[in-house]
C-alpha cells in the first residue's frame, strides 16, 4: 500500500481527488479519516500532531526557572486518533510520500510523521512539494519525489523547543509574581512580548501627545464657470491673529504668478507576499487571522497559491500569459482581454526574492457563485492585485499655481488621473482627484470667497492589524505563518483591543516591568538574532542544539534579572490588576465598580461600597470577562467582553443591558 501524508483532512481530500482524477473515496484508517483509491491511501494530518512539551513534572509551576530552563524536553501527541491512524496505515505501508505544505512548518509537520510511521515499519519515505493544488503542479510533483529536508525542519524544531522554553519560563514567572494562576495566568512571550511592546509604546505616544492649534487661510477663486481653491503659502500659521490678517489683506482678485503643469508616473505594486497581503487585505475590514484561515482555504481549494510566502518575485517558469489567459471569460474577461493585448507581460519585483514559493497568484477562475461572500473578496483581491503587477504604470496630471492677492501668497494643486493604467485592475488604493483649470500666468481672477479655519495637530495614529504585521516583518518578529496568529493570541489573552488596537492596562503593566528589568525581551534584536540563526540550521551550517543552548543561556541571564526585582513587578502588576478590574464608577454612591463573586458562585458588577451600596448589574454566567478601555457613551462604565474557548464576544455596557433586559421583560 502506498500511504501519502498531507497537513490537513481538506488537503488529503484533494490531493486524492487529483491523484486518482475523481475515483477516491472516503475511509477509516483506525479512527482517523481518509481517502482510498487502488492501492493508495491519503491520510491527513491536523497540522502538528504531537508537541513539544515539559516532562510531566515540571507542569508545577513551583518549579525552580533554572530547572524548567534546563529541563529536557518530550514528545506528546496532541491529536491521539491521528497518530493511531497513521500508524495503523504505517503497518501496511510499503512506501510513504509526505504532502505537508511547503515551508519550514511543513517540513517539520512532515518530519514528525516520518518518525511515527518509522517507529512501526522501517518503511521508504519520500517527499513532494508544490506551491499550488492544481492538478499539474500536484501530478508533477508525485512524478518526481525528493526528501525530507532535514536541516530545514530542524530549524523549526529550534524555534519550537526556543518558543518553548521562553513562553514557559517568562510567563510562570510573571504569573506568579503577579499572583494570577490557573486560567487567569499572564502570558509573556519571545515573539508575543515585543509585539505587545509596539503597541503599548504606541498608546503611550499617544497619550503623552499634546495636541497644538494652527490655522489655515483659505481663498475661492473663479475662472469662467470655475471655482477653485487656494490655500495660503503658509501652510500652518502658529496664531489666530497672524492667521486672520493674513485673510483680511487678501482682496477682491487674485494675480497668477506661476503656474507649473507635469505628468507623475505611479509604478505599479509588487506581487503579493504573504505580508503585503495582509496588510491589503485588512484594508478590507477583514481580521489578519481571518484573512489567513480564508487564504488556507482558498489554497486547498485550488483557487490560489500557497499563501504562505516571503517571496515577492515571480520566478521565470510561471506561464503569466496562461495564468491571465484563465480568466478570458466572467467576471475578469474585460481586465484580462486588456492585458492580453499588450506584447509582452513582464511582471513587477518587490524587494524579497526568495525560491521556496512564488508570490500568491490565482490557480483557477472562479465565479461569485463558486465561493462564499467574503472568500470572494479576498479571492478577488488576490486576481486584481496579480493583474496589476503586470499592468502599465497609472500616469497622473499634476498643477501647481502661485497666485497673489492684496500682497498675500497663494497657492492651488490640481492631481488628476491621466491614464489608469494599474489602477483600472486594482481600485483598492484610491487617489482622490483634485482638479484645478488651466491658468494663464498674469491673469487676473475674482476671488468669490476666504475663510480661516483652525485645527489641532493629530496624535499618531494606532497600528491597523496590516501595518503591525508589516512593522513585525520588518523587526523579524515571527514568521508568515505566526505574525497573524500572535496579534490575535494577544487579543486573547486580554493584552489588547482588536479594533483598533489598544493595549489593556494589565499589557501596559507587563510590558513596563519587561522593559526596565529585563528589556533584552521587550526588543526584538533576540528576536531577530534567532531567526537569523534558525536560516543558518536551514542551510547546515549550526547545529540546532547550539542554538538551543544559546537561548538557555540568555533567558537565564534575563530570569536572574528580573528574580532580583520581583518585589517592584509584584507591586505594579497587581496595582494595574486592579485598576483594570475597575469597571466603572457606582451611579448610587460614586465608589468603583469591579466584577464581584456572589456567594452561590455567580458573578455581577458590584459596588466596592458594598455592604453601604448594595447596587449591583448581573453578568452572563460562564466565558472569561474582559473588561475593555472602551466606555460606554451612556454610562461611566468600560464596554465588556466575555471569552468562551478562542472567541471573543462583544458584551457592550452592562447598565444598558440591565435596562434593555428589564423593558423587554416588561413589554412580555
Ligand atoms: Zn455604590
Ligand atoms: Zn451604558
Amino acid at each position: 500500500m502506498h500511504l501519502v501524508v498531507t497537513e490537513k483532512d481538506l488537503a488529503a481530500k484533494r490531493i486524492a481527488e487529483i491523484l486518482s482524477d475523481g475515483t477516491a473515496a472516503p475511509t477509516k484508517v483506525a479512527s482517523a479519516s481518509a481517502y482510498r483509491f487502488n492501492s493508495t491511501v491519503v491520510l491527513g494530518l491536523r497540522g502538528h500532531v504531537v508537541k513539544l512539551d515539559f516532562p510531566e513534572a515540571y507542569r508545577d509551576w513551583k518549579v525552580n526557572f533554572h530547572d524548567l530552563i534546563r529541563a529536557d524536553l518530550v514528545t506528546v501527541p496532541t491529536h491521539k486518533a491521528i497518530v493511531l491512524g497513521l500508524k495503523r496505515a504505517a503497518k501496511d505501508a510499503d512506501r510513504v510520500t509526505i504532502a505537508t505544505d511547503f515551508d519550514t512548518e511543513g517540513e517539520l509537520i512532515g518530519l514528525e510523521a516520518c518518525s511515527i510511521v518509522k517507529s512501526i515499519k522501517d518503511v521508504k519515505v519520500e517527499r513532494v512539494r508544490f506551491s499550488a493544488m492544481t492538478p499539474m503542479e500536484v501530478k508533477r510533483a508525485f512524478r518526481s519525489p525528493t526528501q525530507i529536508d532535514l536541516n530545514l525542519a530542524r530549524s523549526g524544531e529550534a524555534r519550537q523547543a526556543v518558543d518553548l522554553i521562553w513562553g514557559a519560563t517568562l510567563t510562570r514567572f510573571i504569573s506568579t509574581a503577579a499572583n494570577r494562576l490557573g486560567d487567569r495566568f499572564l502570558s509573556a512571550g519571545r515573539v508575543q512580548s515585543p509585539t505587545l511592546a509596539l503597541i503599548v509604546d504606541r498608546e503611550r505616544e499617544i497619550a503623552q501627545f499634546v495636541p497644538e492649534p494652527y490655522w489655515e487661510v483659505f481663498a475661492d477663486i473663479r475662472i469662467g464657470s470655475e471655482t477653485f481653491q487656494a490655500k495660503h503659502q503658509t501652510d500652518r500659521f502658529q496664531d489666530k491673529a497672524s492667521a486672520m490678517s493674513a485673510a483680511q489683506k487678501i482682496d477682491a482678485t487674485a494675480t497668477v504668478v506661476r503656474f507649473v503643469k507635469s505628468a507623475r508616473v505611479d509604478a505599479p505594486p509588487p506581487p503579493f507576499n504573504t505580508t503585503e497581503f495582509l496588510a491589503a487585505a485588512s484594508a478590507l475590514g477583514i481580521s489578519a487571522s481571518r484573512v489567513m484561515e480564508i487564504a488556507e482555504r482558498l489554497y486547498t481549494a485550488g483557487w490560489i497559491s500557497y499563501p504562505r510566502t516571503d517571496n515577492t518575485v515571480f520566478p521565470n517558469e510561471l506561464d503569466l500569459r496562461l495564468i491571465v489567459s484563465m480568466f478570458k471569460s466572467g467576471p475578469f474577461a474585460a481586465n484580462a482581454q486588456s492585458l492580453l493585448q499588450k506584447g509582452s507581460l513582464v511582471p513587477t519585483r518587490g524587494k524579497k526574492q526568495t525560491t521556496d514559493h512564488p508570490p500568491i497568484y490565482p490557480t483557477a477562475r472562479a465565479t461569485p457563485t463558486d465561493l462564499e461572500p467574503r472568500s470572494w473578496k479576498i479571492y478577488e483581491l488576490v486576481v486584481r492585485r496579480f493583474f496589476a503587477t503586470l499592468s502599465d504604470p497609472a500616469r497622473w496630471c499634476t498643477k501647481k499655481a502661485d497666485l497673489e492677492s492684496g500682497g498675500e501668497p497663494l497657492k492651488a494643486t490640481g492631481l488628476e488621473l491621466s491614464e489608469p493604467g494599474w489602477r483600472y485592475h486594482y481600485p483598492y488604493a484610491h487617489i482622490q482627484e483634485r482638479r484645478l483649470p488651466g491658468l494663464q500666468v498674469g491673469a487676473v481672477l475674482a476671488v468669490t470667497d476666504k475663510k480661516v479655519l483652525e485645527k489641532e495637530t493629530q496624535p499618531p495614529q494606532r497600528w491597523g492589524q496590516g501595518a503591525l504585521i508589516k512593522k513585525m516583518e520588518q523587526l523579524g518578529l515571527g514568521t508568515k505563518s505566526t505574525r497573524h496568529e500572535i496579534v490575535q493570541k494577544l487579543a486573547q489573552r486580554g493584552y489588547i483591543d482588536l479594533s483598533p488596537l489598544r493595549p489593556t492596562g494589565i499589557a501596559c503593566s507587563v510590558t513596563e516591568s519587561l522593559e526596565r528589568y529585563a528589556p533584552t525581551i521587550a526588543k526584538p534584536d533576540m528576536t531577530r538574532l534567532l531567526e537569523e540563526e534558525m536560516e543558518k540550521i536551514s542551510s547546515g551550517a549550526l547545529a540546532k542544539e547550539m542554538v538551543v543552548i544559546n537561548s538557555r543561556d540568555i533567558l537565564e541571564q534575563v530570569l536572574d534579572r528580573l528574580d532580583e526585582r520581583r518585589e517592584e513587578i509584584r507591586a505594579s502588576l497587581q496595582a494595574s490588576l486592579r485598576r483594570d478590574a475597575t469597571v466603572g464608577t457606582c451611579p448610587e454612591c460614586g465608589s468603583g465598580l469591579i466584577v464581584r463573586r456572589s456567594k452561590r458562585g455567580g458573578r455581577f458588577v458590584g459596588c466596592s461600597g458594598y455592604p453601604n451600596c448594595a447596587f449591583g448589574l448581573p453578568l452572563p454566567k460562564s466565558g472569561r470577562l474582559r473588561v475593555t478601555a472602551r466606555k460606554c457613551k451612556h454610562h461611566d462604565m468600560r464596554l465588556l467582553k466575555v471569552q468562551t474557548g478562542t472567541r471573543l464576544w462583544d458584551l457592550g455596557c452592562p447598565q444598558c443591558n440591565y435596562t434593555s433586559w428589564r423593558e423587554k421583560n416588561k413589554e412580555g
